[in-house]
């Protein structure tokens, strides 16, 4: 029995939303907050026929950390659930710090304005000192280990796929498969297709940050940083088919560099199609990626913001899309002293997640592990003070509701390698 405070009602938040009242035994009670009402209301319409959880909603604007601990004080949460955007992690943890509330999110903290001089000058000396570009890390939340320790408060980081379900692969293949591991690749190919020309599958104004950003790879225990899309390899993906992908930096790699011990190296690989990636480029082109705002017949606003406000509702996206996608993570490694290799991987088929819950693959992959992380907290498993990653904790309670709640995964020894 639980009460749940979840933040944001988009994409993600709805499957988030949808897994949570399916699991009513878990979650007795949930509030829907975010910045759009209607949103909150529509979705609790979508489900409060058909399940025990008692269901509110609220408006909030998460930039406002007082407005999060009014509203933390009104419902009395066991846990709030941030699936709004990276924008507001720091604001709800100080809001969850504050009333001593458990913490889960599914993406690391990232500034909206990114030409902010305050954030900047931290910023630029954790380029030079780590030797990636990125302008997201997780450094602004680690910070808060100690706080959130003497709190006695819990904070679960990145409980969505990648991070996510990737990093409890690694924790879980570490734990049954090696003694050392010595490579991680961890591989994100959507096969799906949903028919227009550019479309992003989750938040625009993030996806498009991450995918124009220079990839960076951990190997030796230190950063390379190299061109954005420079490294290109084809895979031949189960159940998918072969596919182009590239090397991105993302931010999982910061954790399990940080928490695998032993590992040589660890790369991030997405597959994109050329459709995908000559819109992308023009855009950057002509400075529609811009996140600095520029003043607009008399307006300030930010290219990005303008732009996603012209692509497609991520959300609208499911009705549409058809195909497959496979997300998991080759390791290499030693086992008593044998040398071996494996592959964990999920299939998530596009069309059947639109008809258990209405959205595609994407925001499945990420609501259904955001569901999991909460419950594994809420259910006092991964119960512990402080700010910690998910392959800090015992893996197979997570690996166990991955296969029941939706997202089945796979071990297969010797596969195809990466170059
Ligand atoms: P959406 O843009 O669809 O949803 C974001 C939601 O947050 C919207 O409902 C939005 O409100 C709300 N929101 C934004 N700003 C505020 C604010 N200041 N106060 C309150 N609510 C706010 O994004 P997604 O659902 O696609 O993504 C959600 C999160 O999941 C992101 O952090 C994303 O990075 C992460 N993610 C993680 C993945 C993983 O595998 N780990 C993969 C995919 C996404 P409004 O409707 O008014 O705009």
């Amino acid at each position: 029995m639980s009460r749940v405070l979840i933040i944001g009602c988009g994409g993600v938040a709805s499957v988030a939303i949808a897994k949570c009242c399916q699991n009513s035994q878990v979650f007795t009670d949930l509030m829907i907050a975010s910045r759009t009402r209607e949103k909150c209301e529509a979705v609790k319409a979508q489900w409060e026929n058909k399940t025990t959880t008692r269901i509110s909603t609220a408006q909030v604007d998460a930039d406002q950390t007082e407005e999060v601990i009014a509203l933390i004080r009104e419902f009395q949460p066991d846990a709030v659930l941030n699936v709004a955007l990276p924008y507001q992690d720091l604001t709800i943890m100080e809001a969850c710090l504050a009333t001593g509330v458990d913490y889960i999110d599914t993406a690391n903290y990232e500034p909206e304005n990114t030409e902010d001089p305050e954030w900047r000058e931290i910023y630029e000396a954790r380029c030079k000192k780590e030797g990636f570009s990125a302008y997201f890390d997780y450094s602004w939340q680690w910070n808060y280990q100690k706080r959130f320790q003497e709190a006695g408060v819990t904070a679960l980081l990145g409980s969505g796929f990648d991070p996510g379900v990737t990093s409890v692969f690694s924790a879980y293949a570490l734990k049954h498969y090696f003694d050392t591991i010595h490579t991680i690749d961890i591989l994100d190919c959507n096969g799906g297709d949903h028919g227009y020309p550019f479309a992003t599958n989750f938040n625009p104004e993030i996806n498009l940050r991450e995918v124009s950003a220079p990839g960076s790879y951990w190997e030796d225990g230190r950063w390379i940083e190299v061109e954005a899309m420079s490294i290109k390899r084809e895979y031949d993906f189960p159940q998918v088919g072969k596919k182009d992908m590239y090397l991105l930096h993302h931010e999982e790699i910061e954790s399990l560099a940080k928490n695998i011990p032993g590992v040589k190296r660890i790369r991030f690989f997405m597959t994109f199609g050329q459709s995908y990636l000559t819109h992308m480029k023009c855009l950057e082109n002509v400075g529609m990626l811009s996140t600095t705002p520029i003043s607009f017949e008399g307006k300030e606003i930010v290219p990005i913001q303008f732009l996603k406000a012209l692509l497609p509702d991520p959300a609208s996206l499911g009705p549409r899309t058809v195909g497959k996608t496979n997300i998991g993570c080759i390791f290499t490694g030693v086992k008593e002293g044998k040398e071996k290799t494996i592959y964990i991987y999920n299939v998530c088929d596009h069309q059947e997640c639109y008809q258990e819950v209405g959205s595609q693959a994407i925001s499945y992959t990420t609501g259904v592990p955001a569901m999991i992380g909460t419950m594994m907290v809420v259910s006092g498993l991964w119960k512990k003070p402080g700010v910690w990653n998910v392959e800090e904790f015992d893996p197979d309670p997570y690996m166990e509701a991955l296969n029941r709640w939706g997202l089945p995964w796979v071990v297969e020894e010797n596969p195809q390698m990466v170059e």
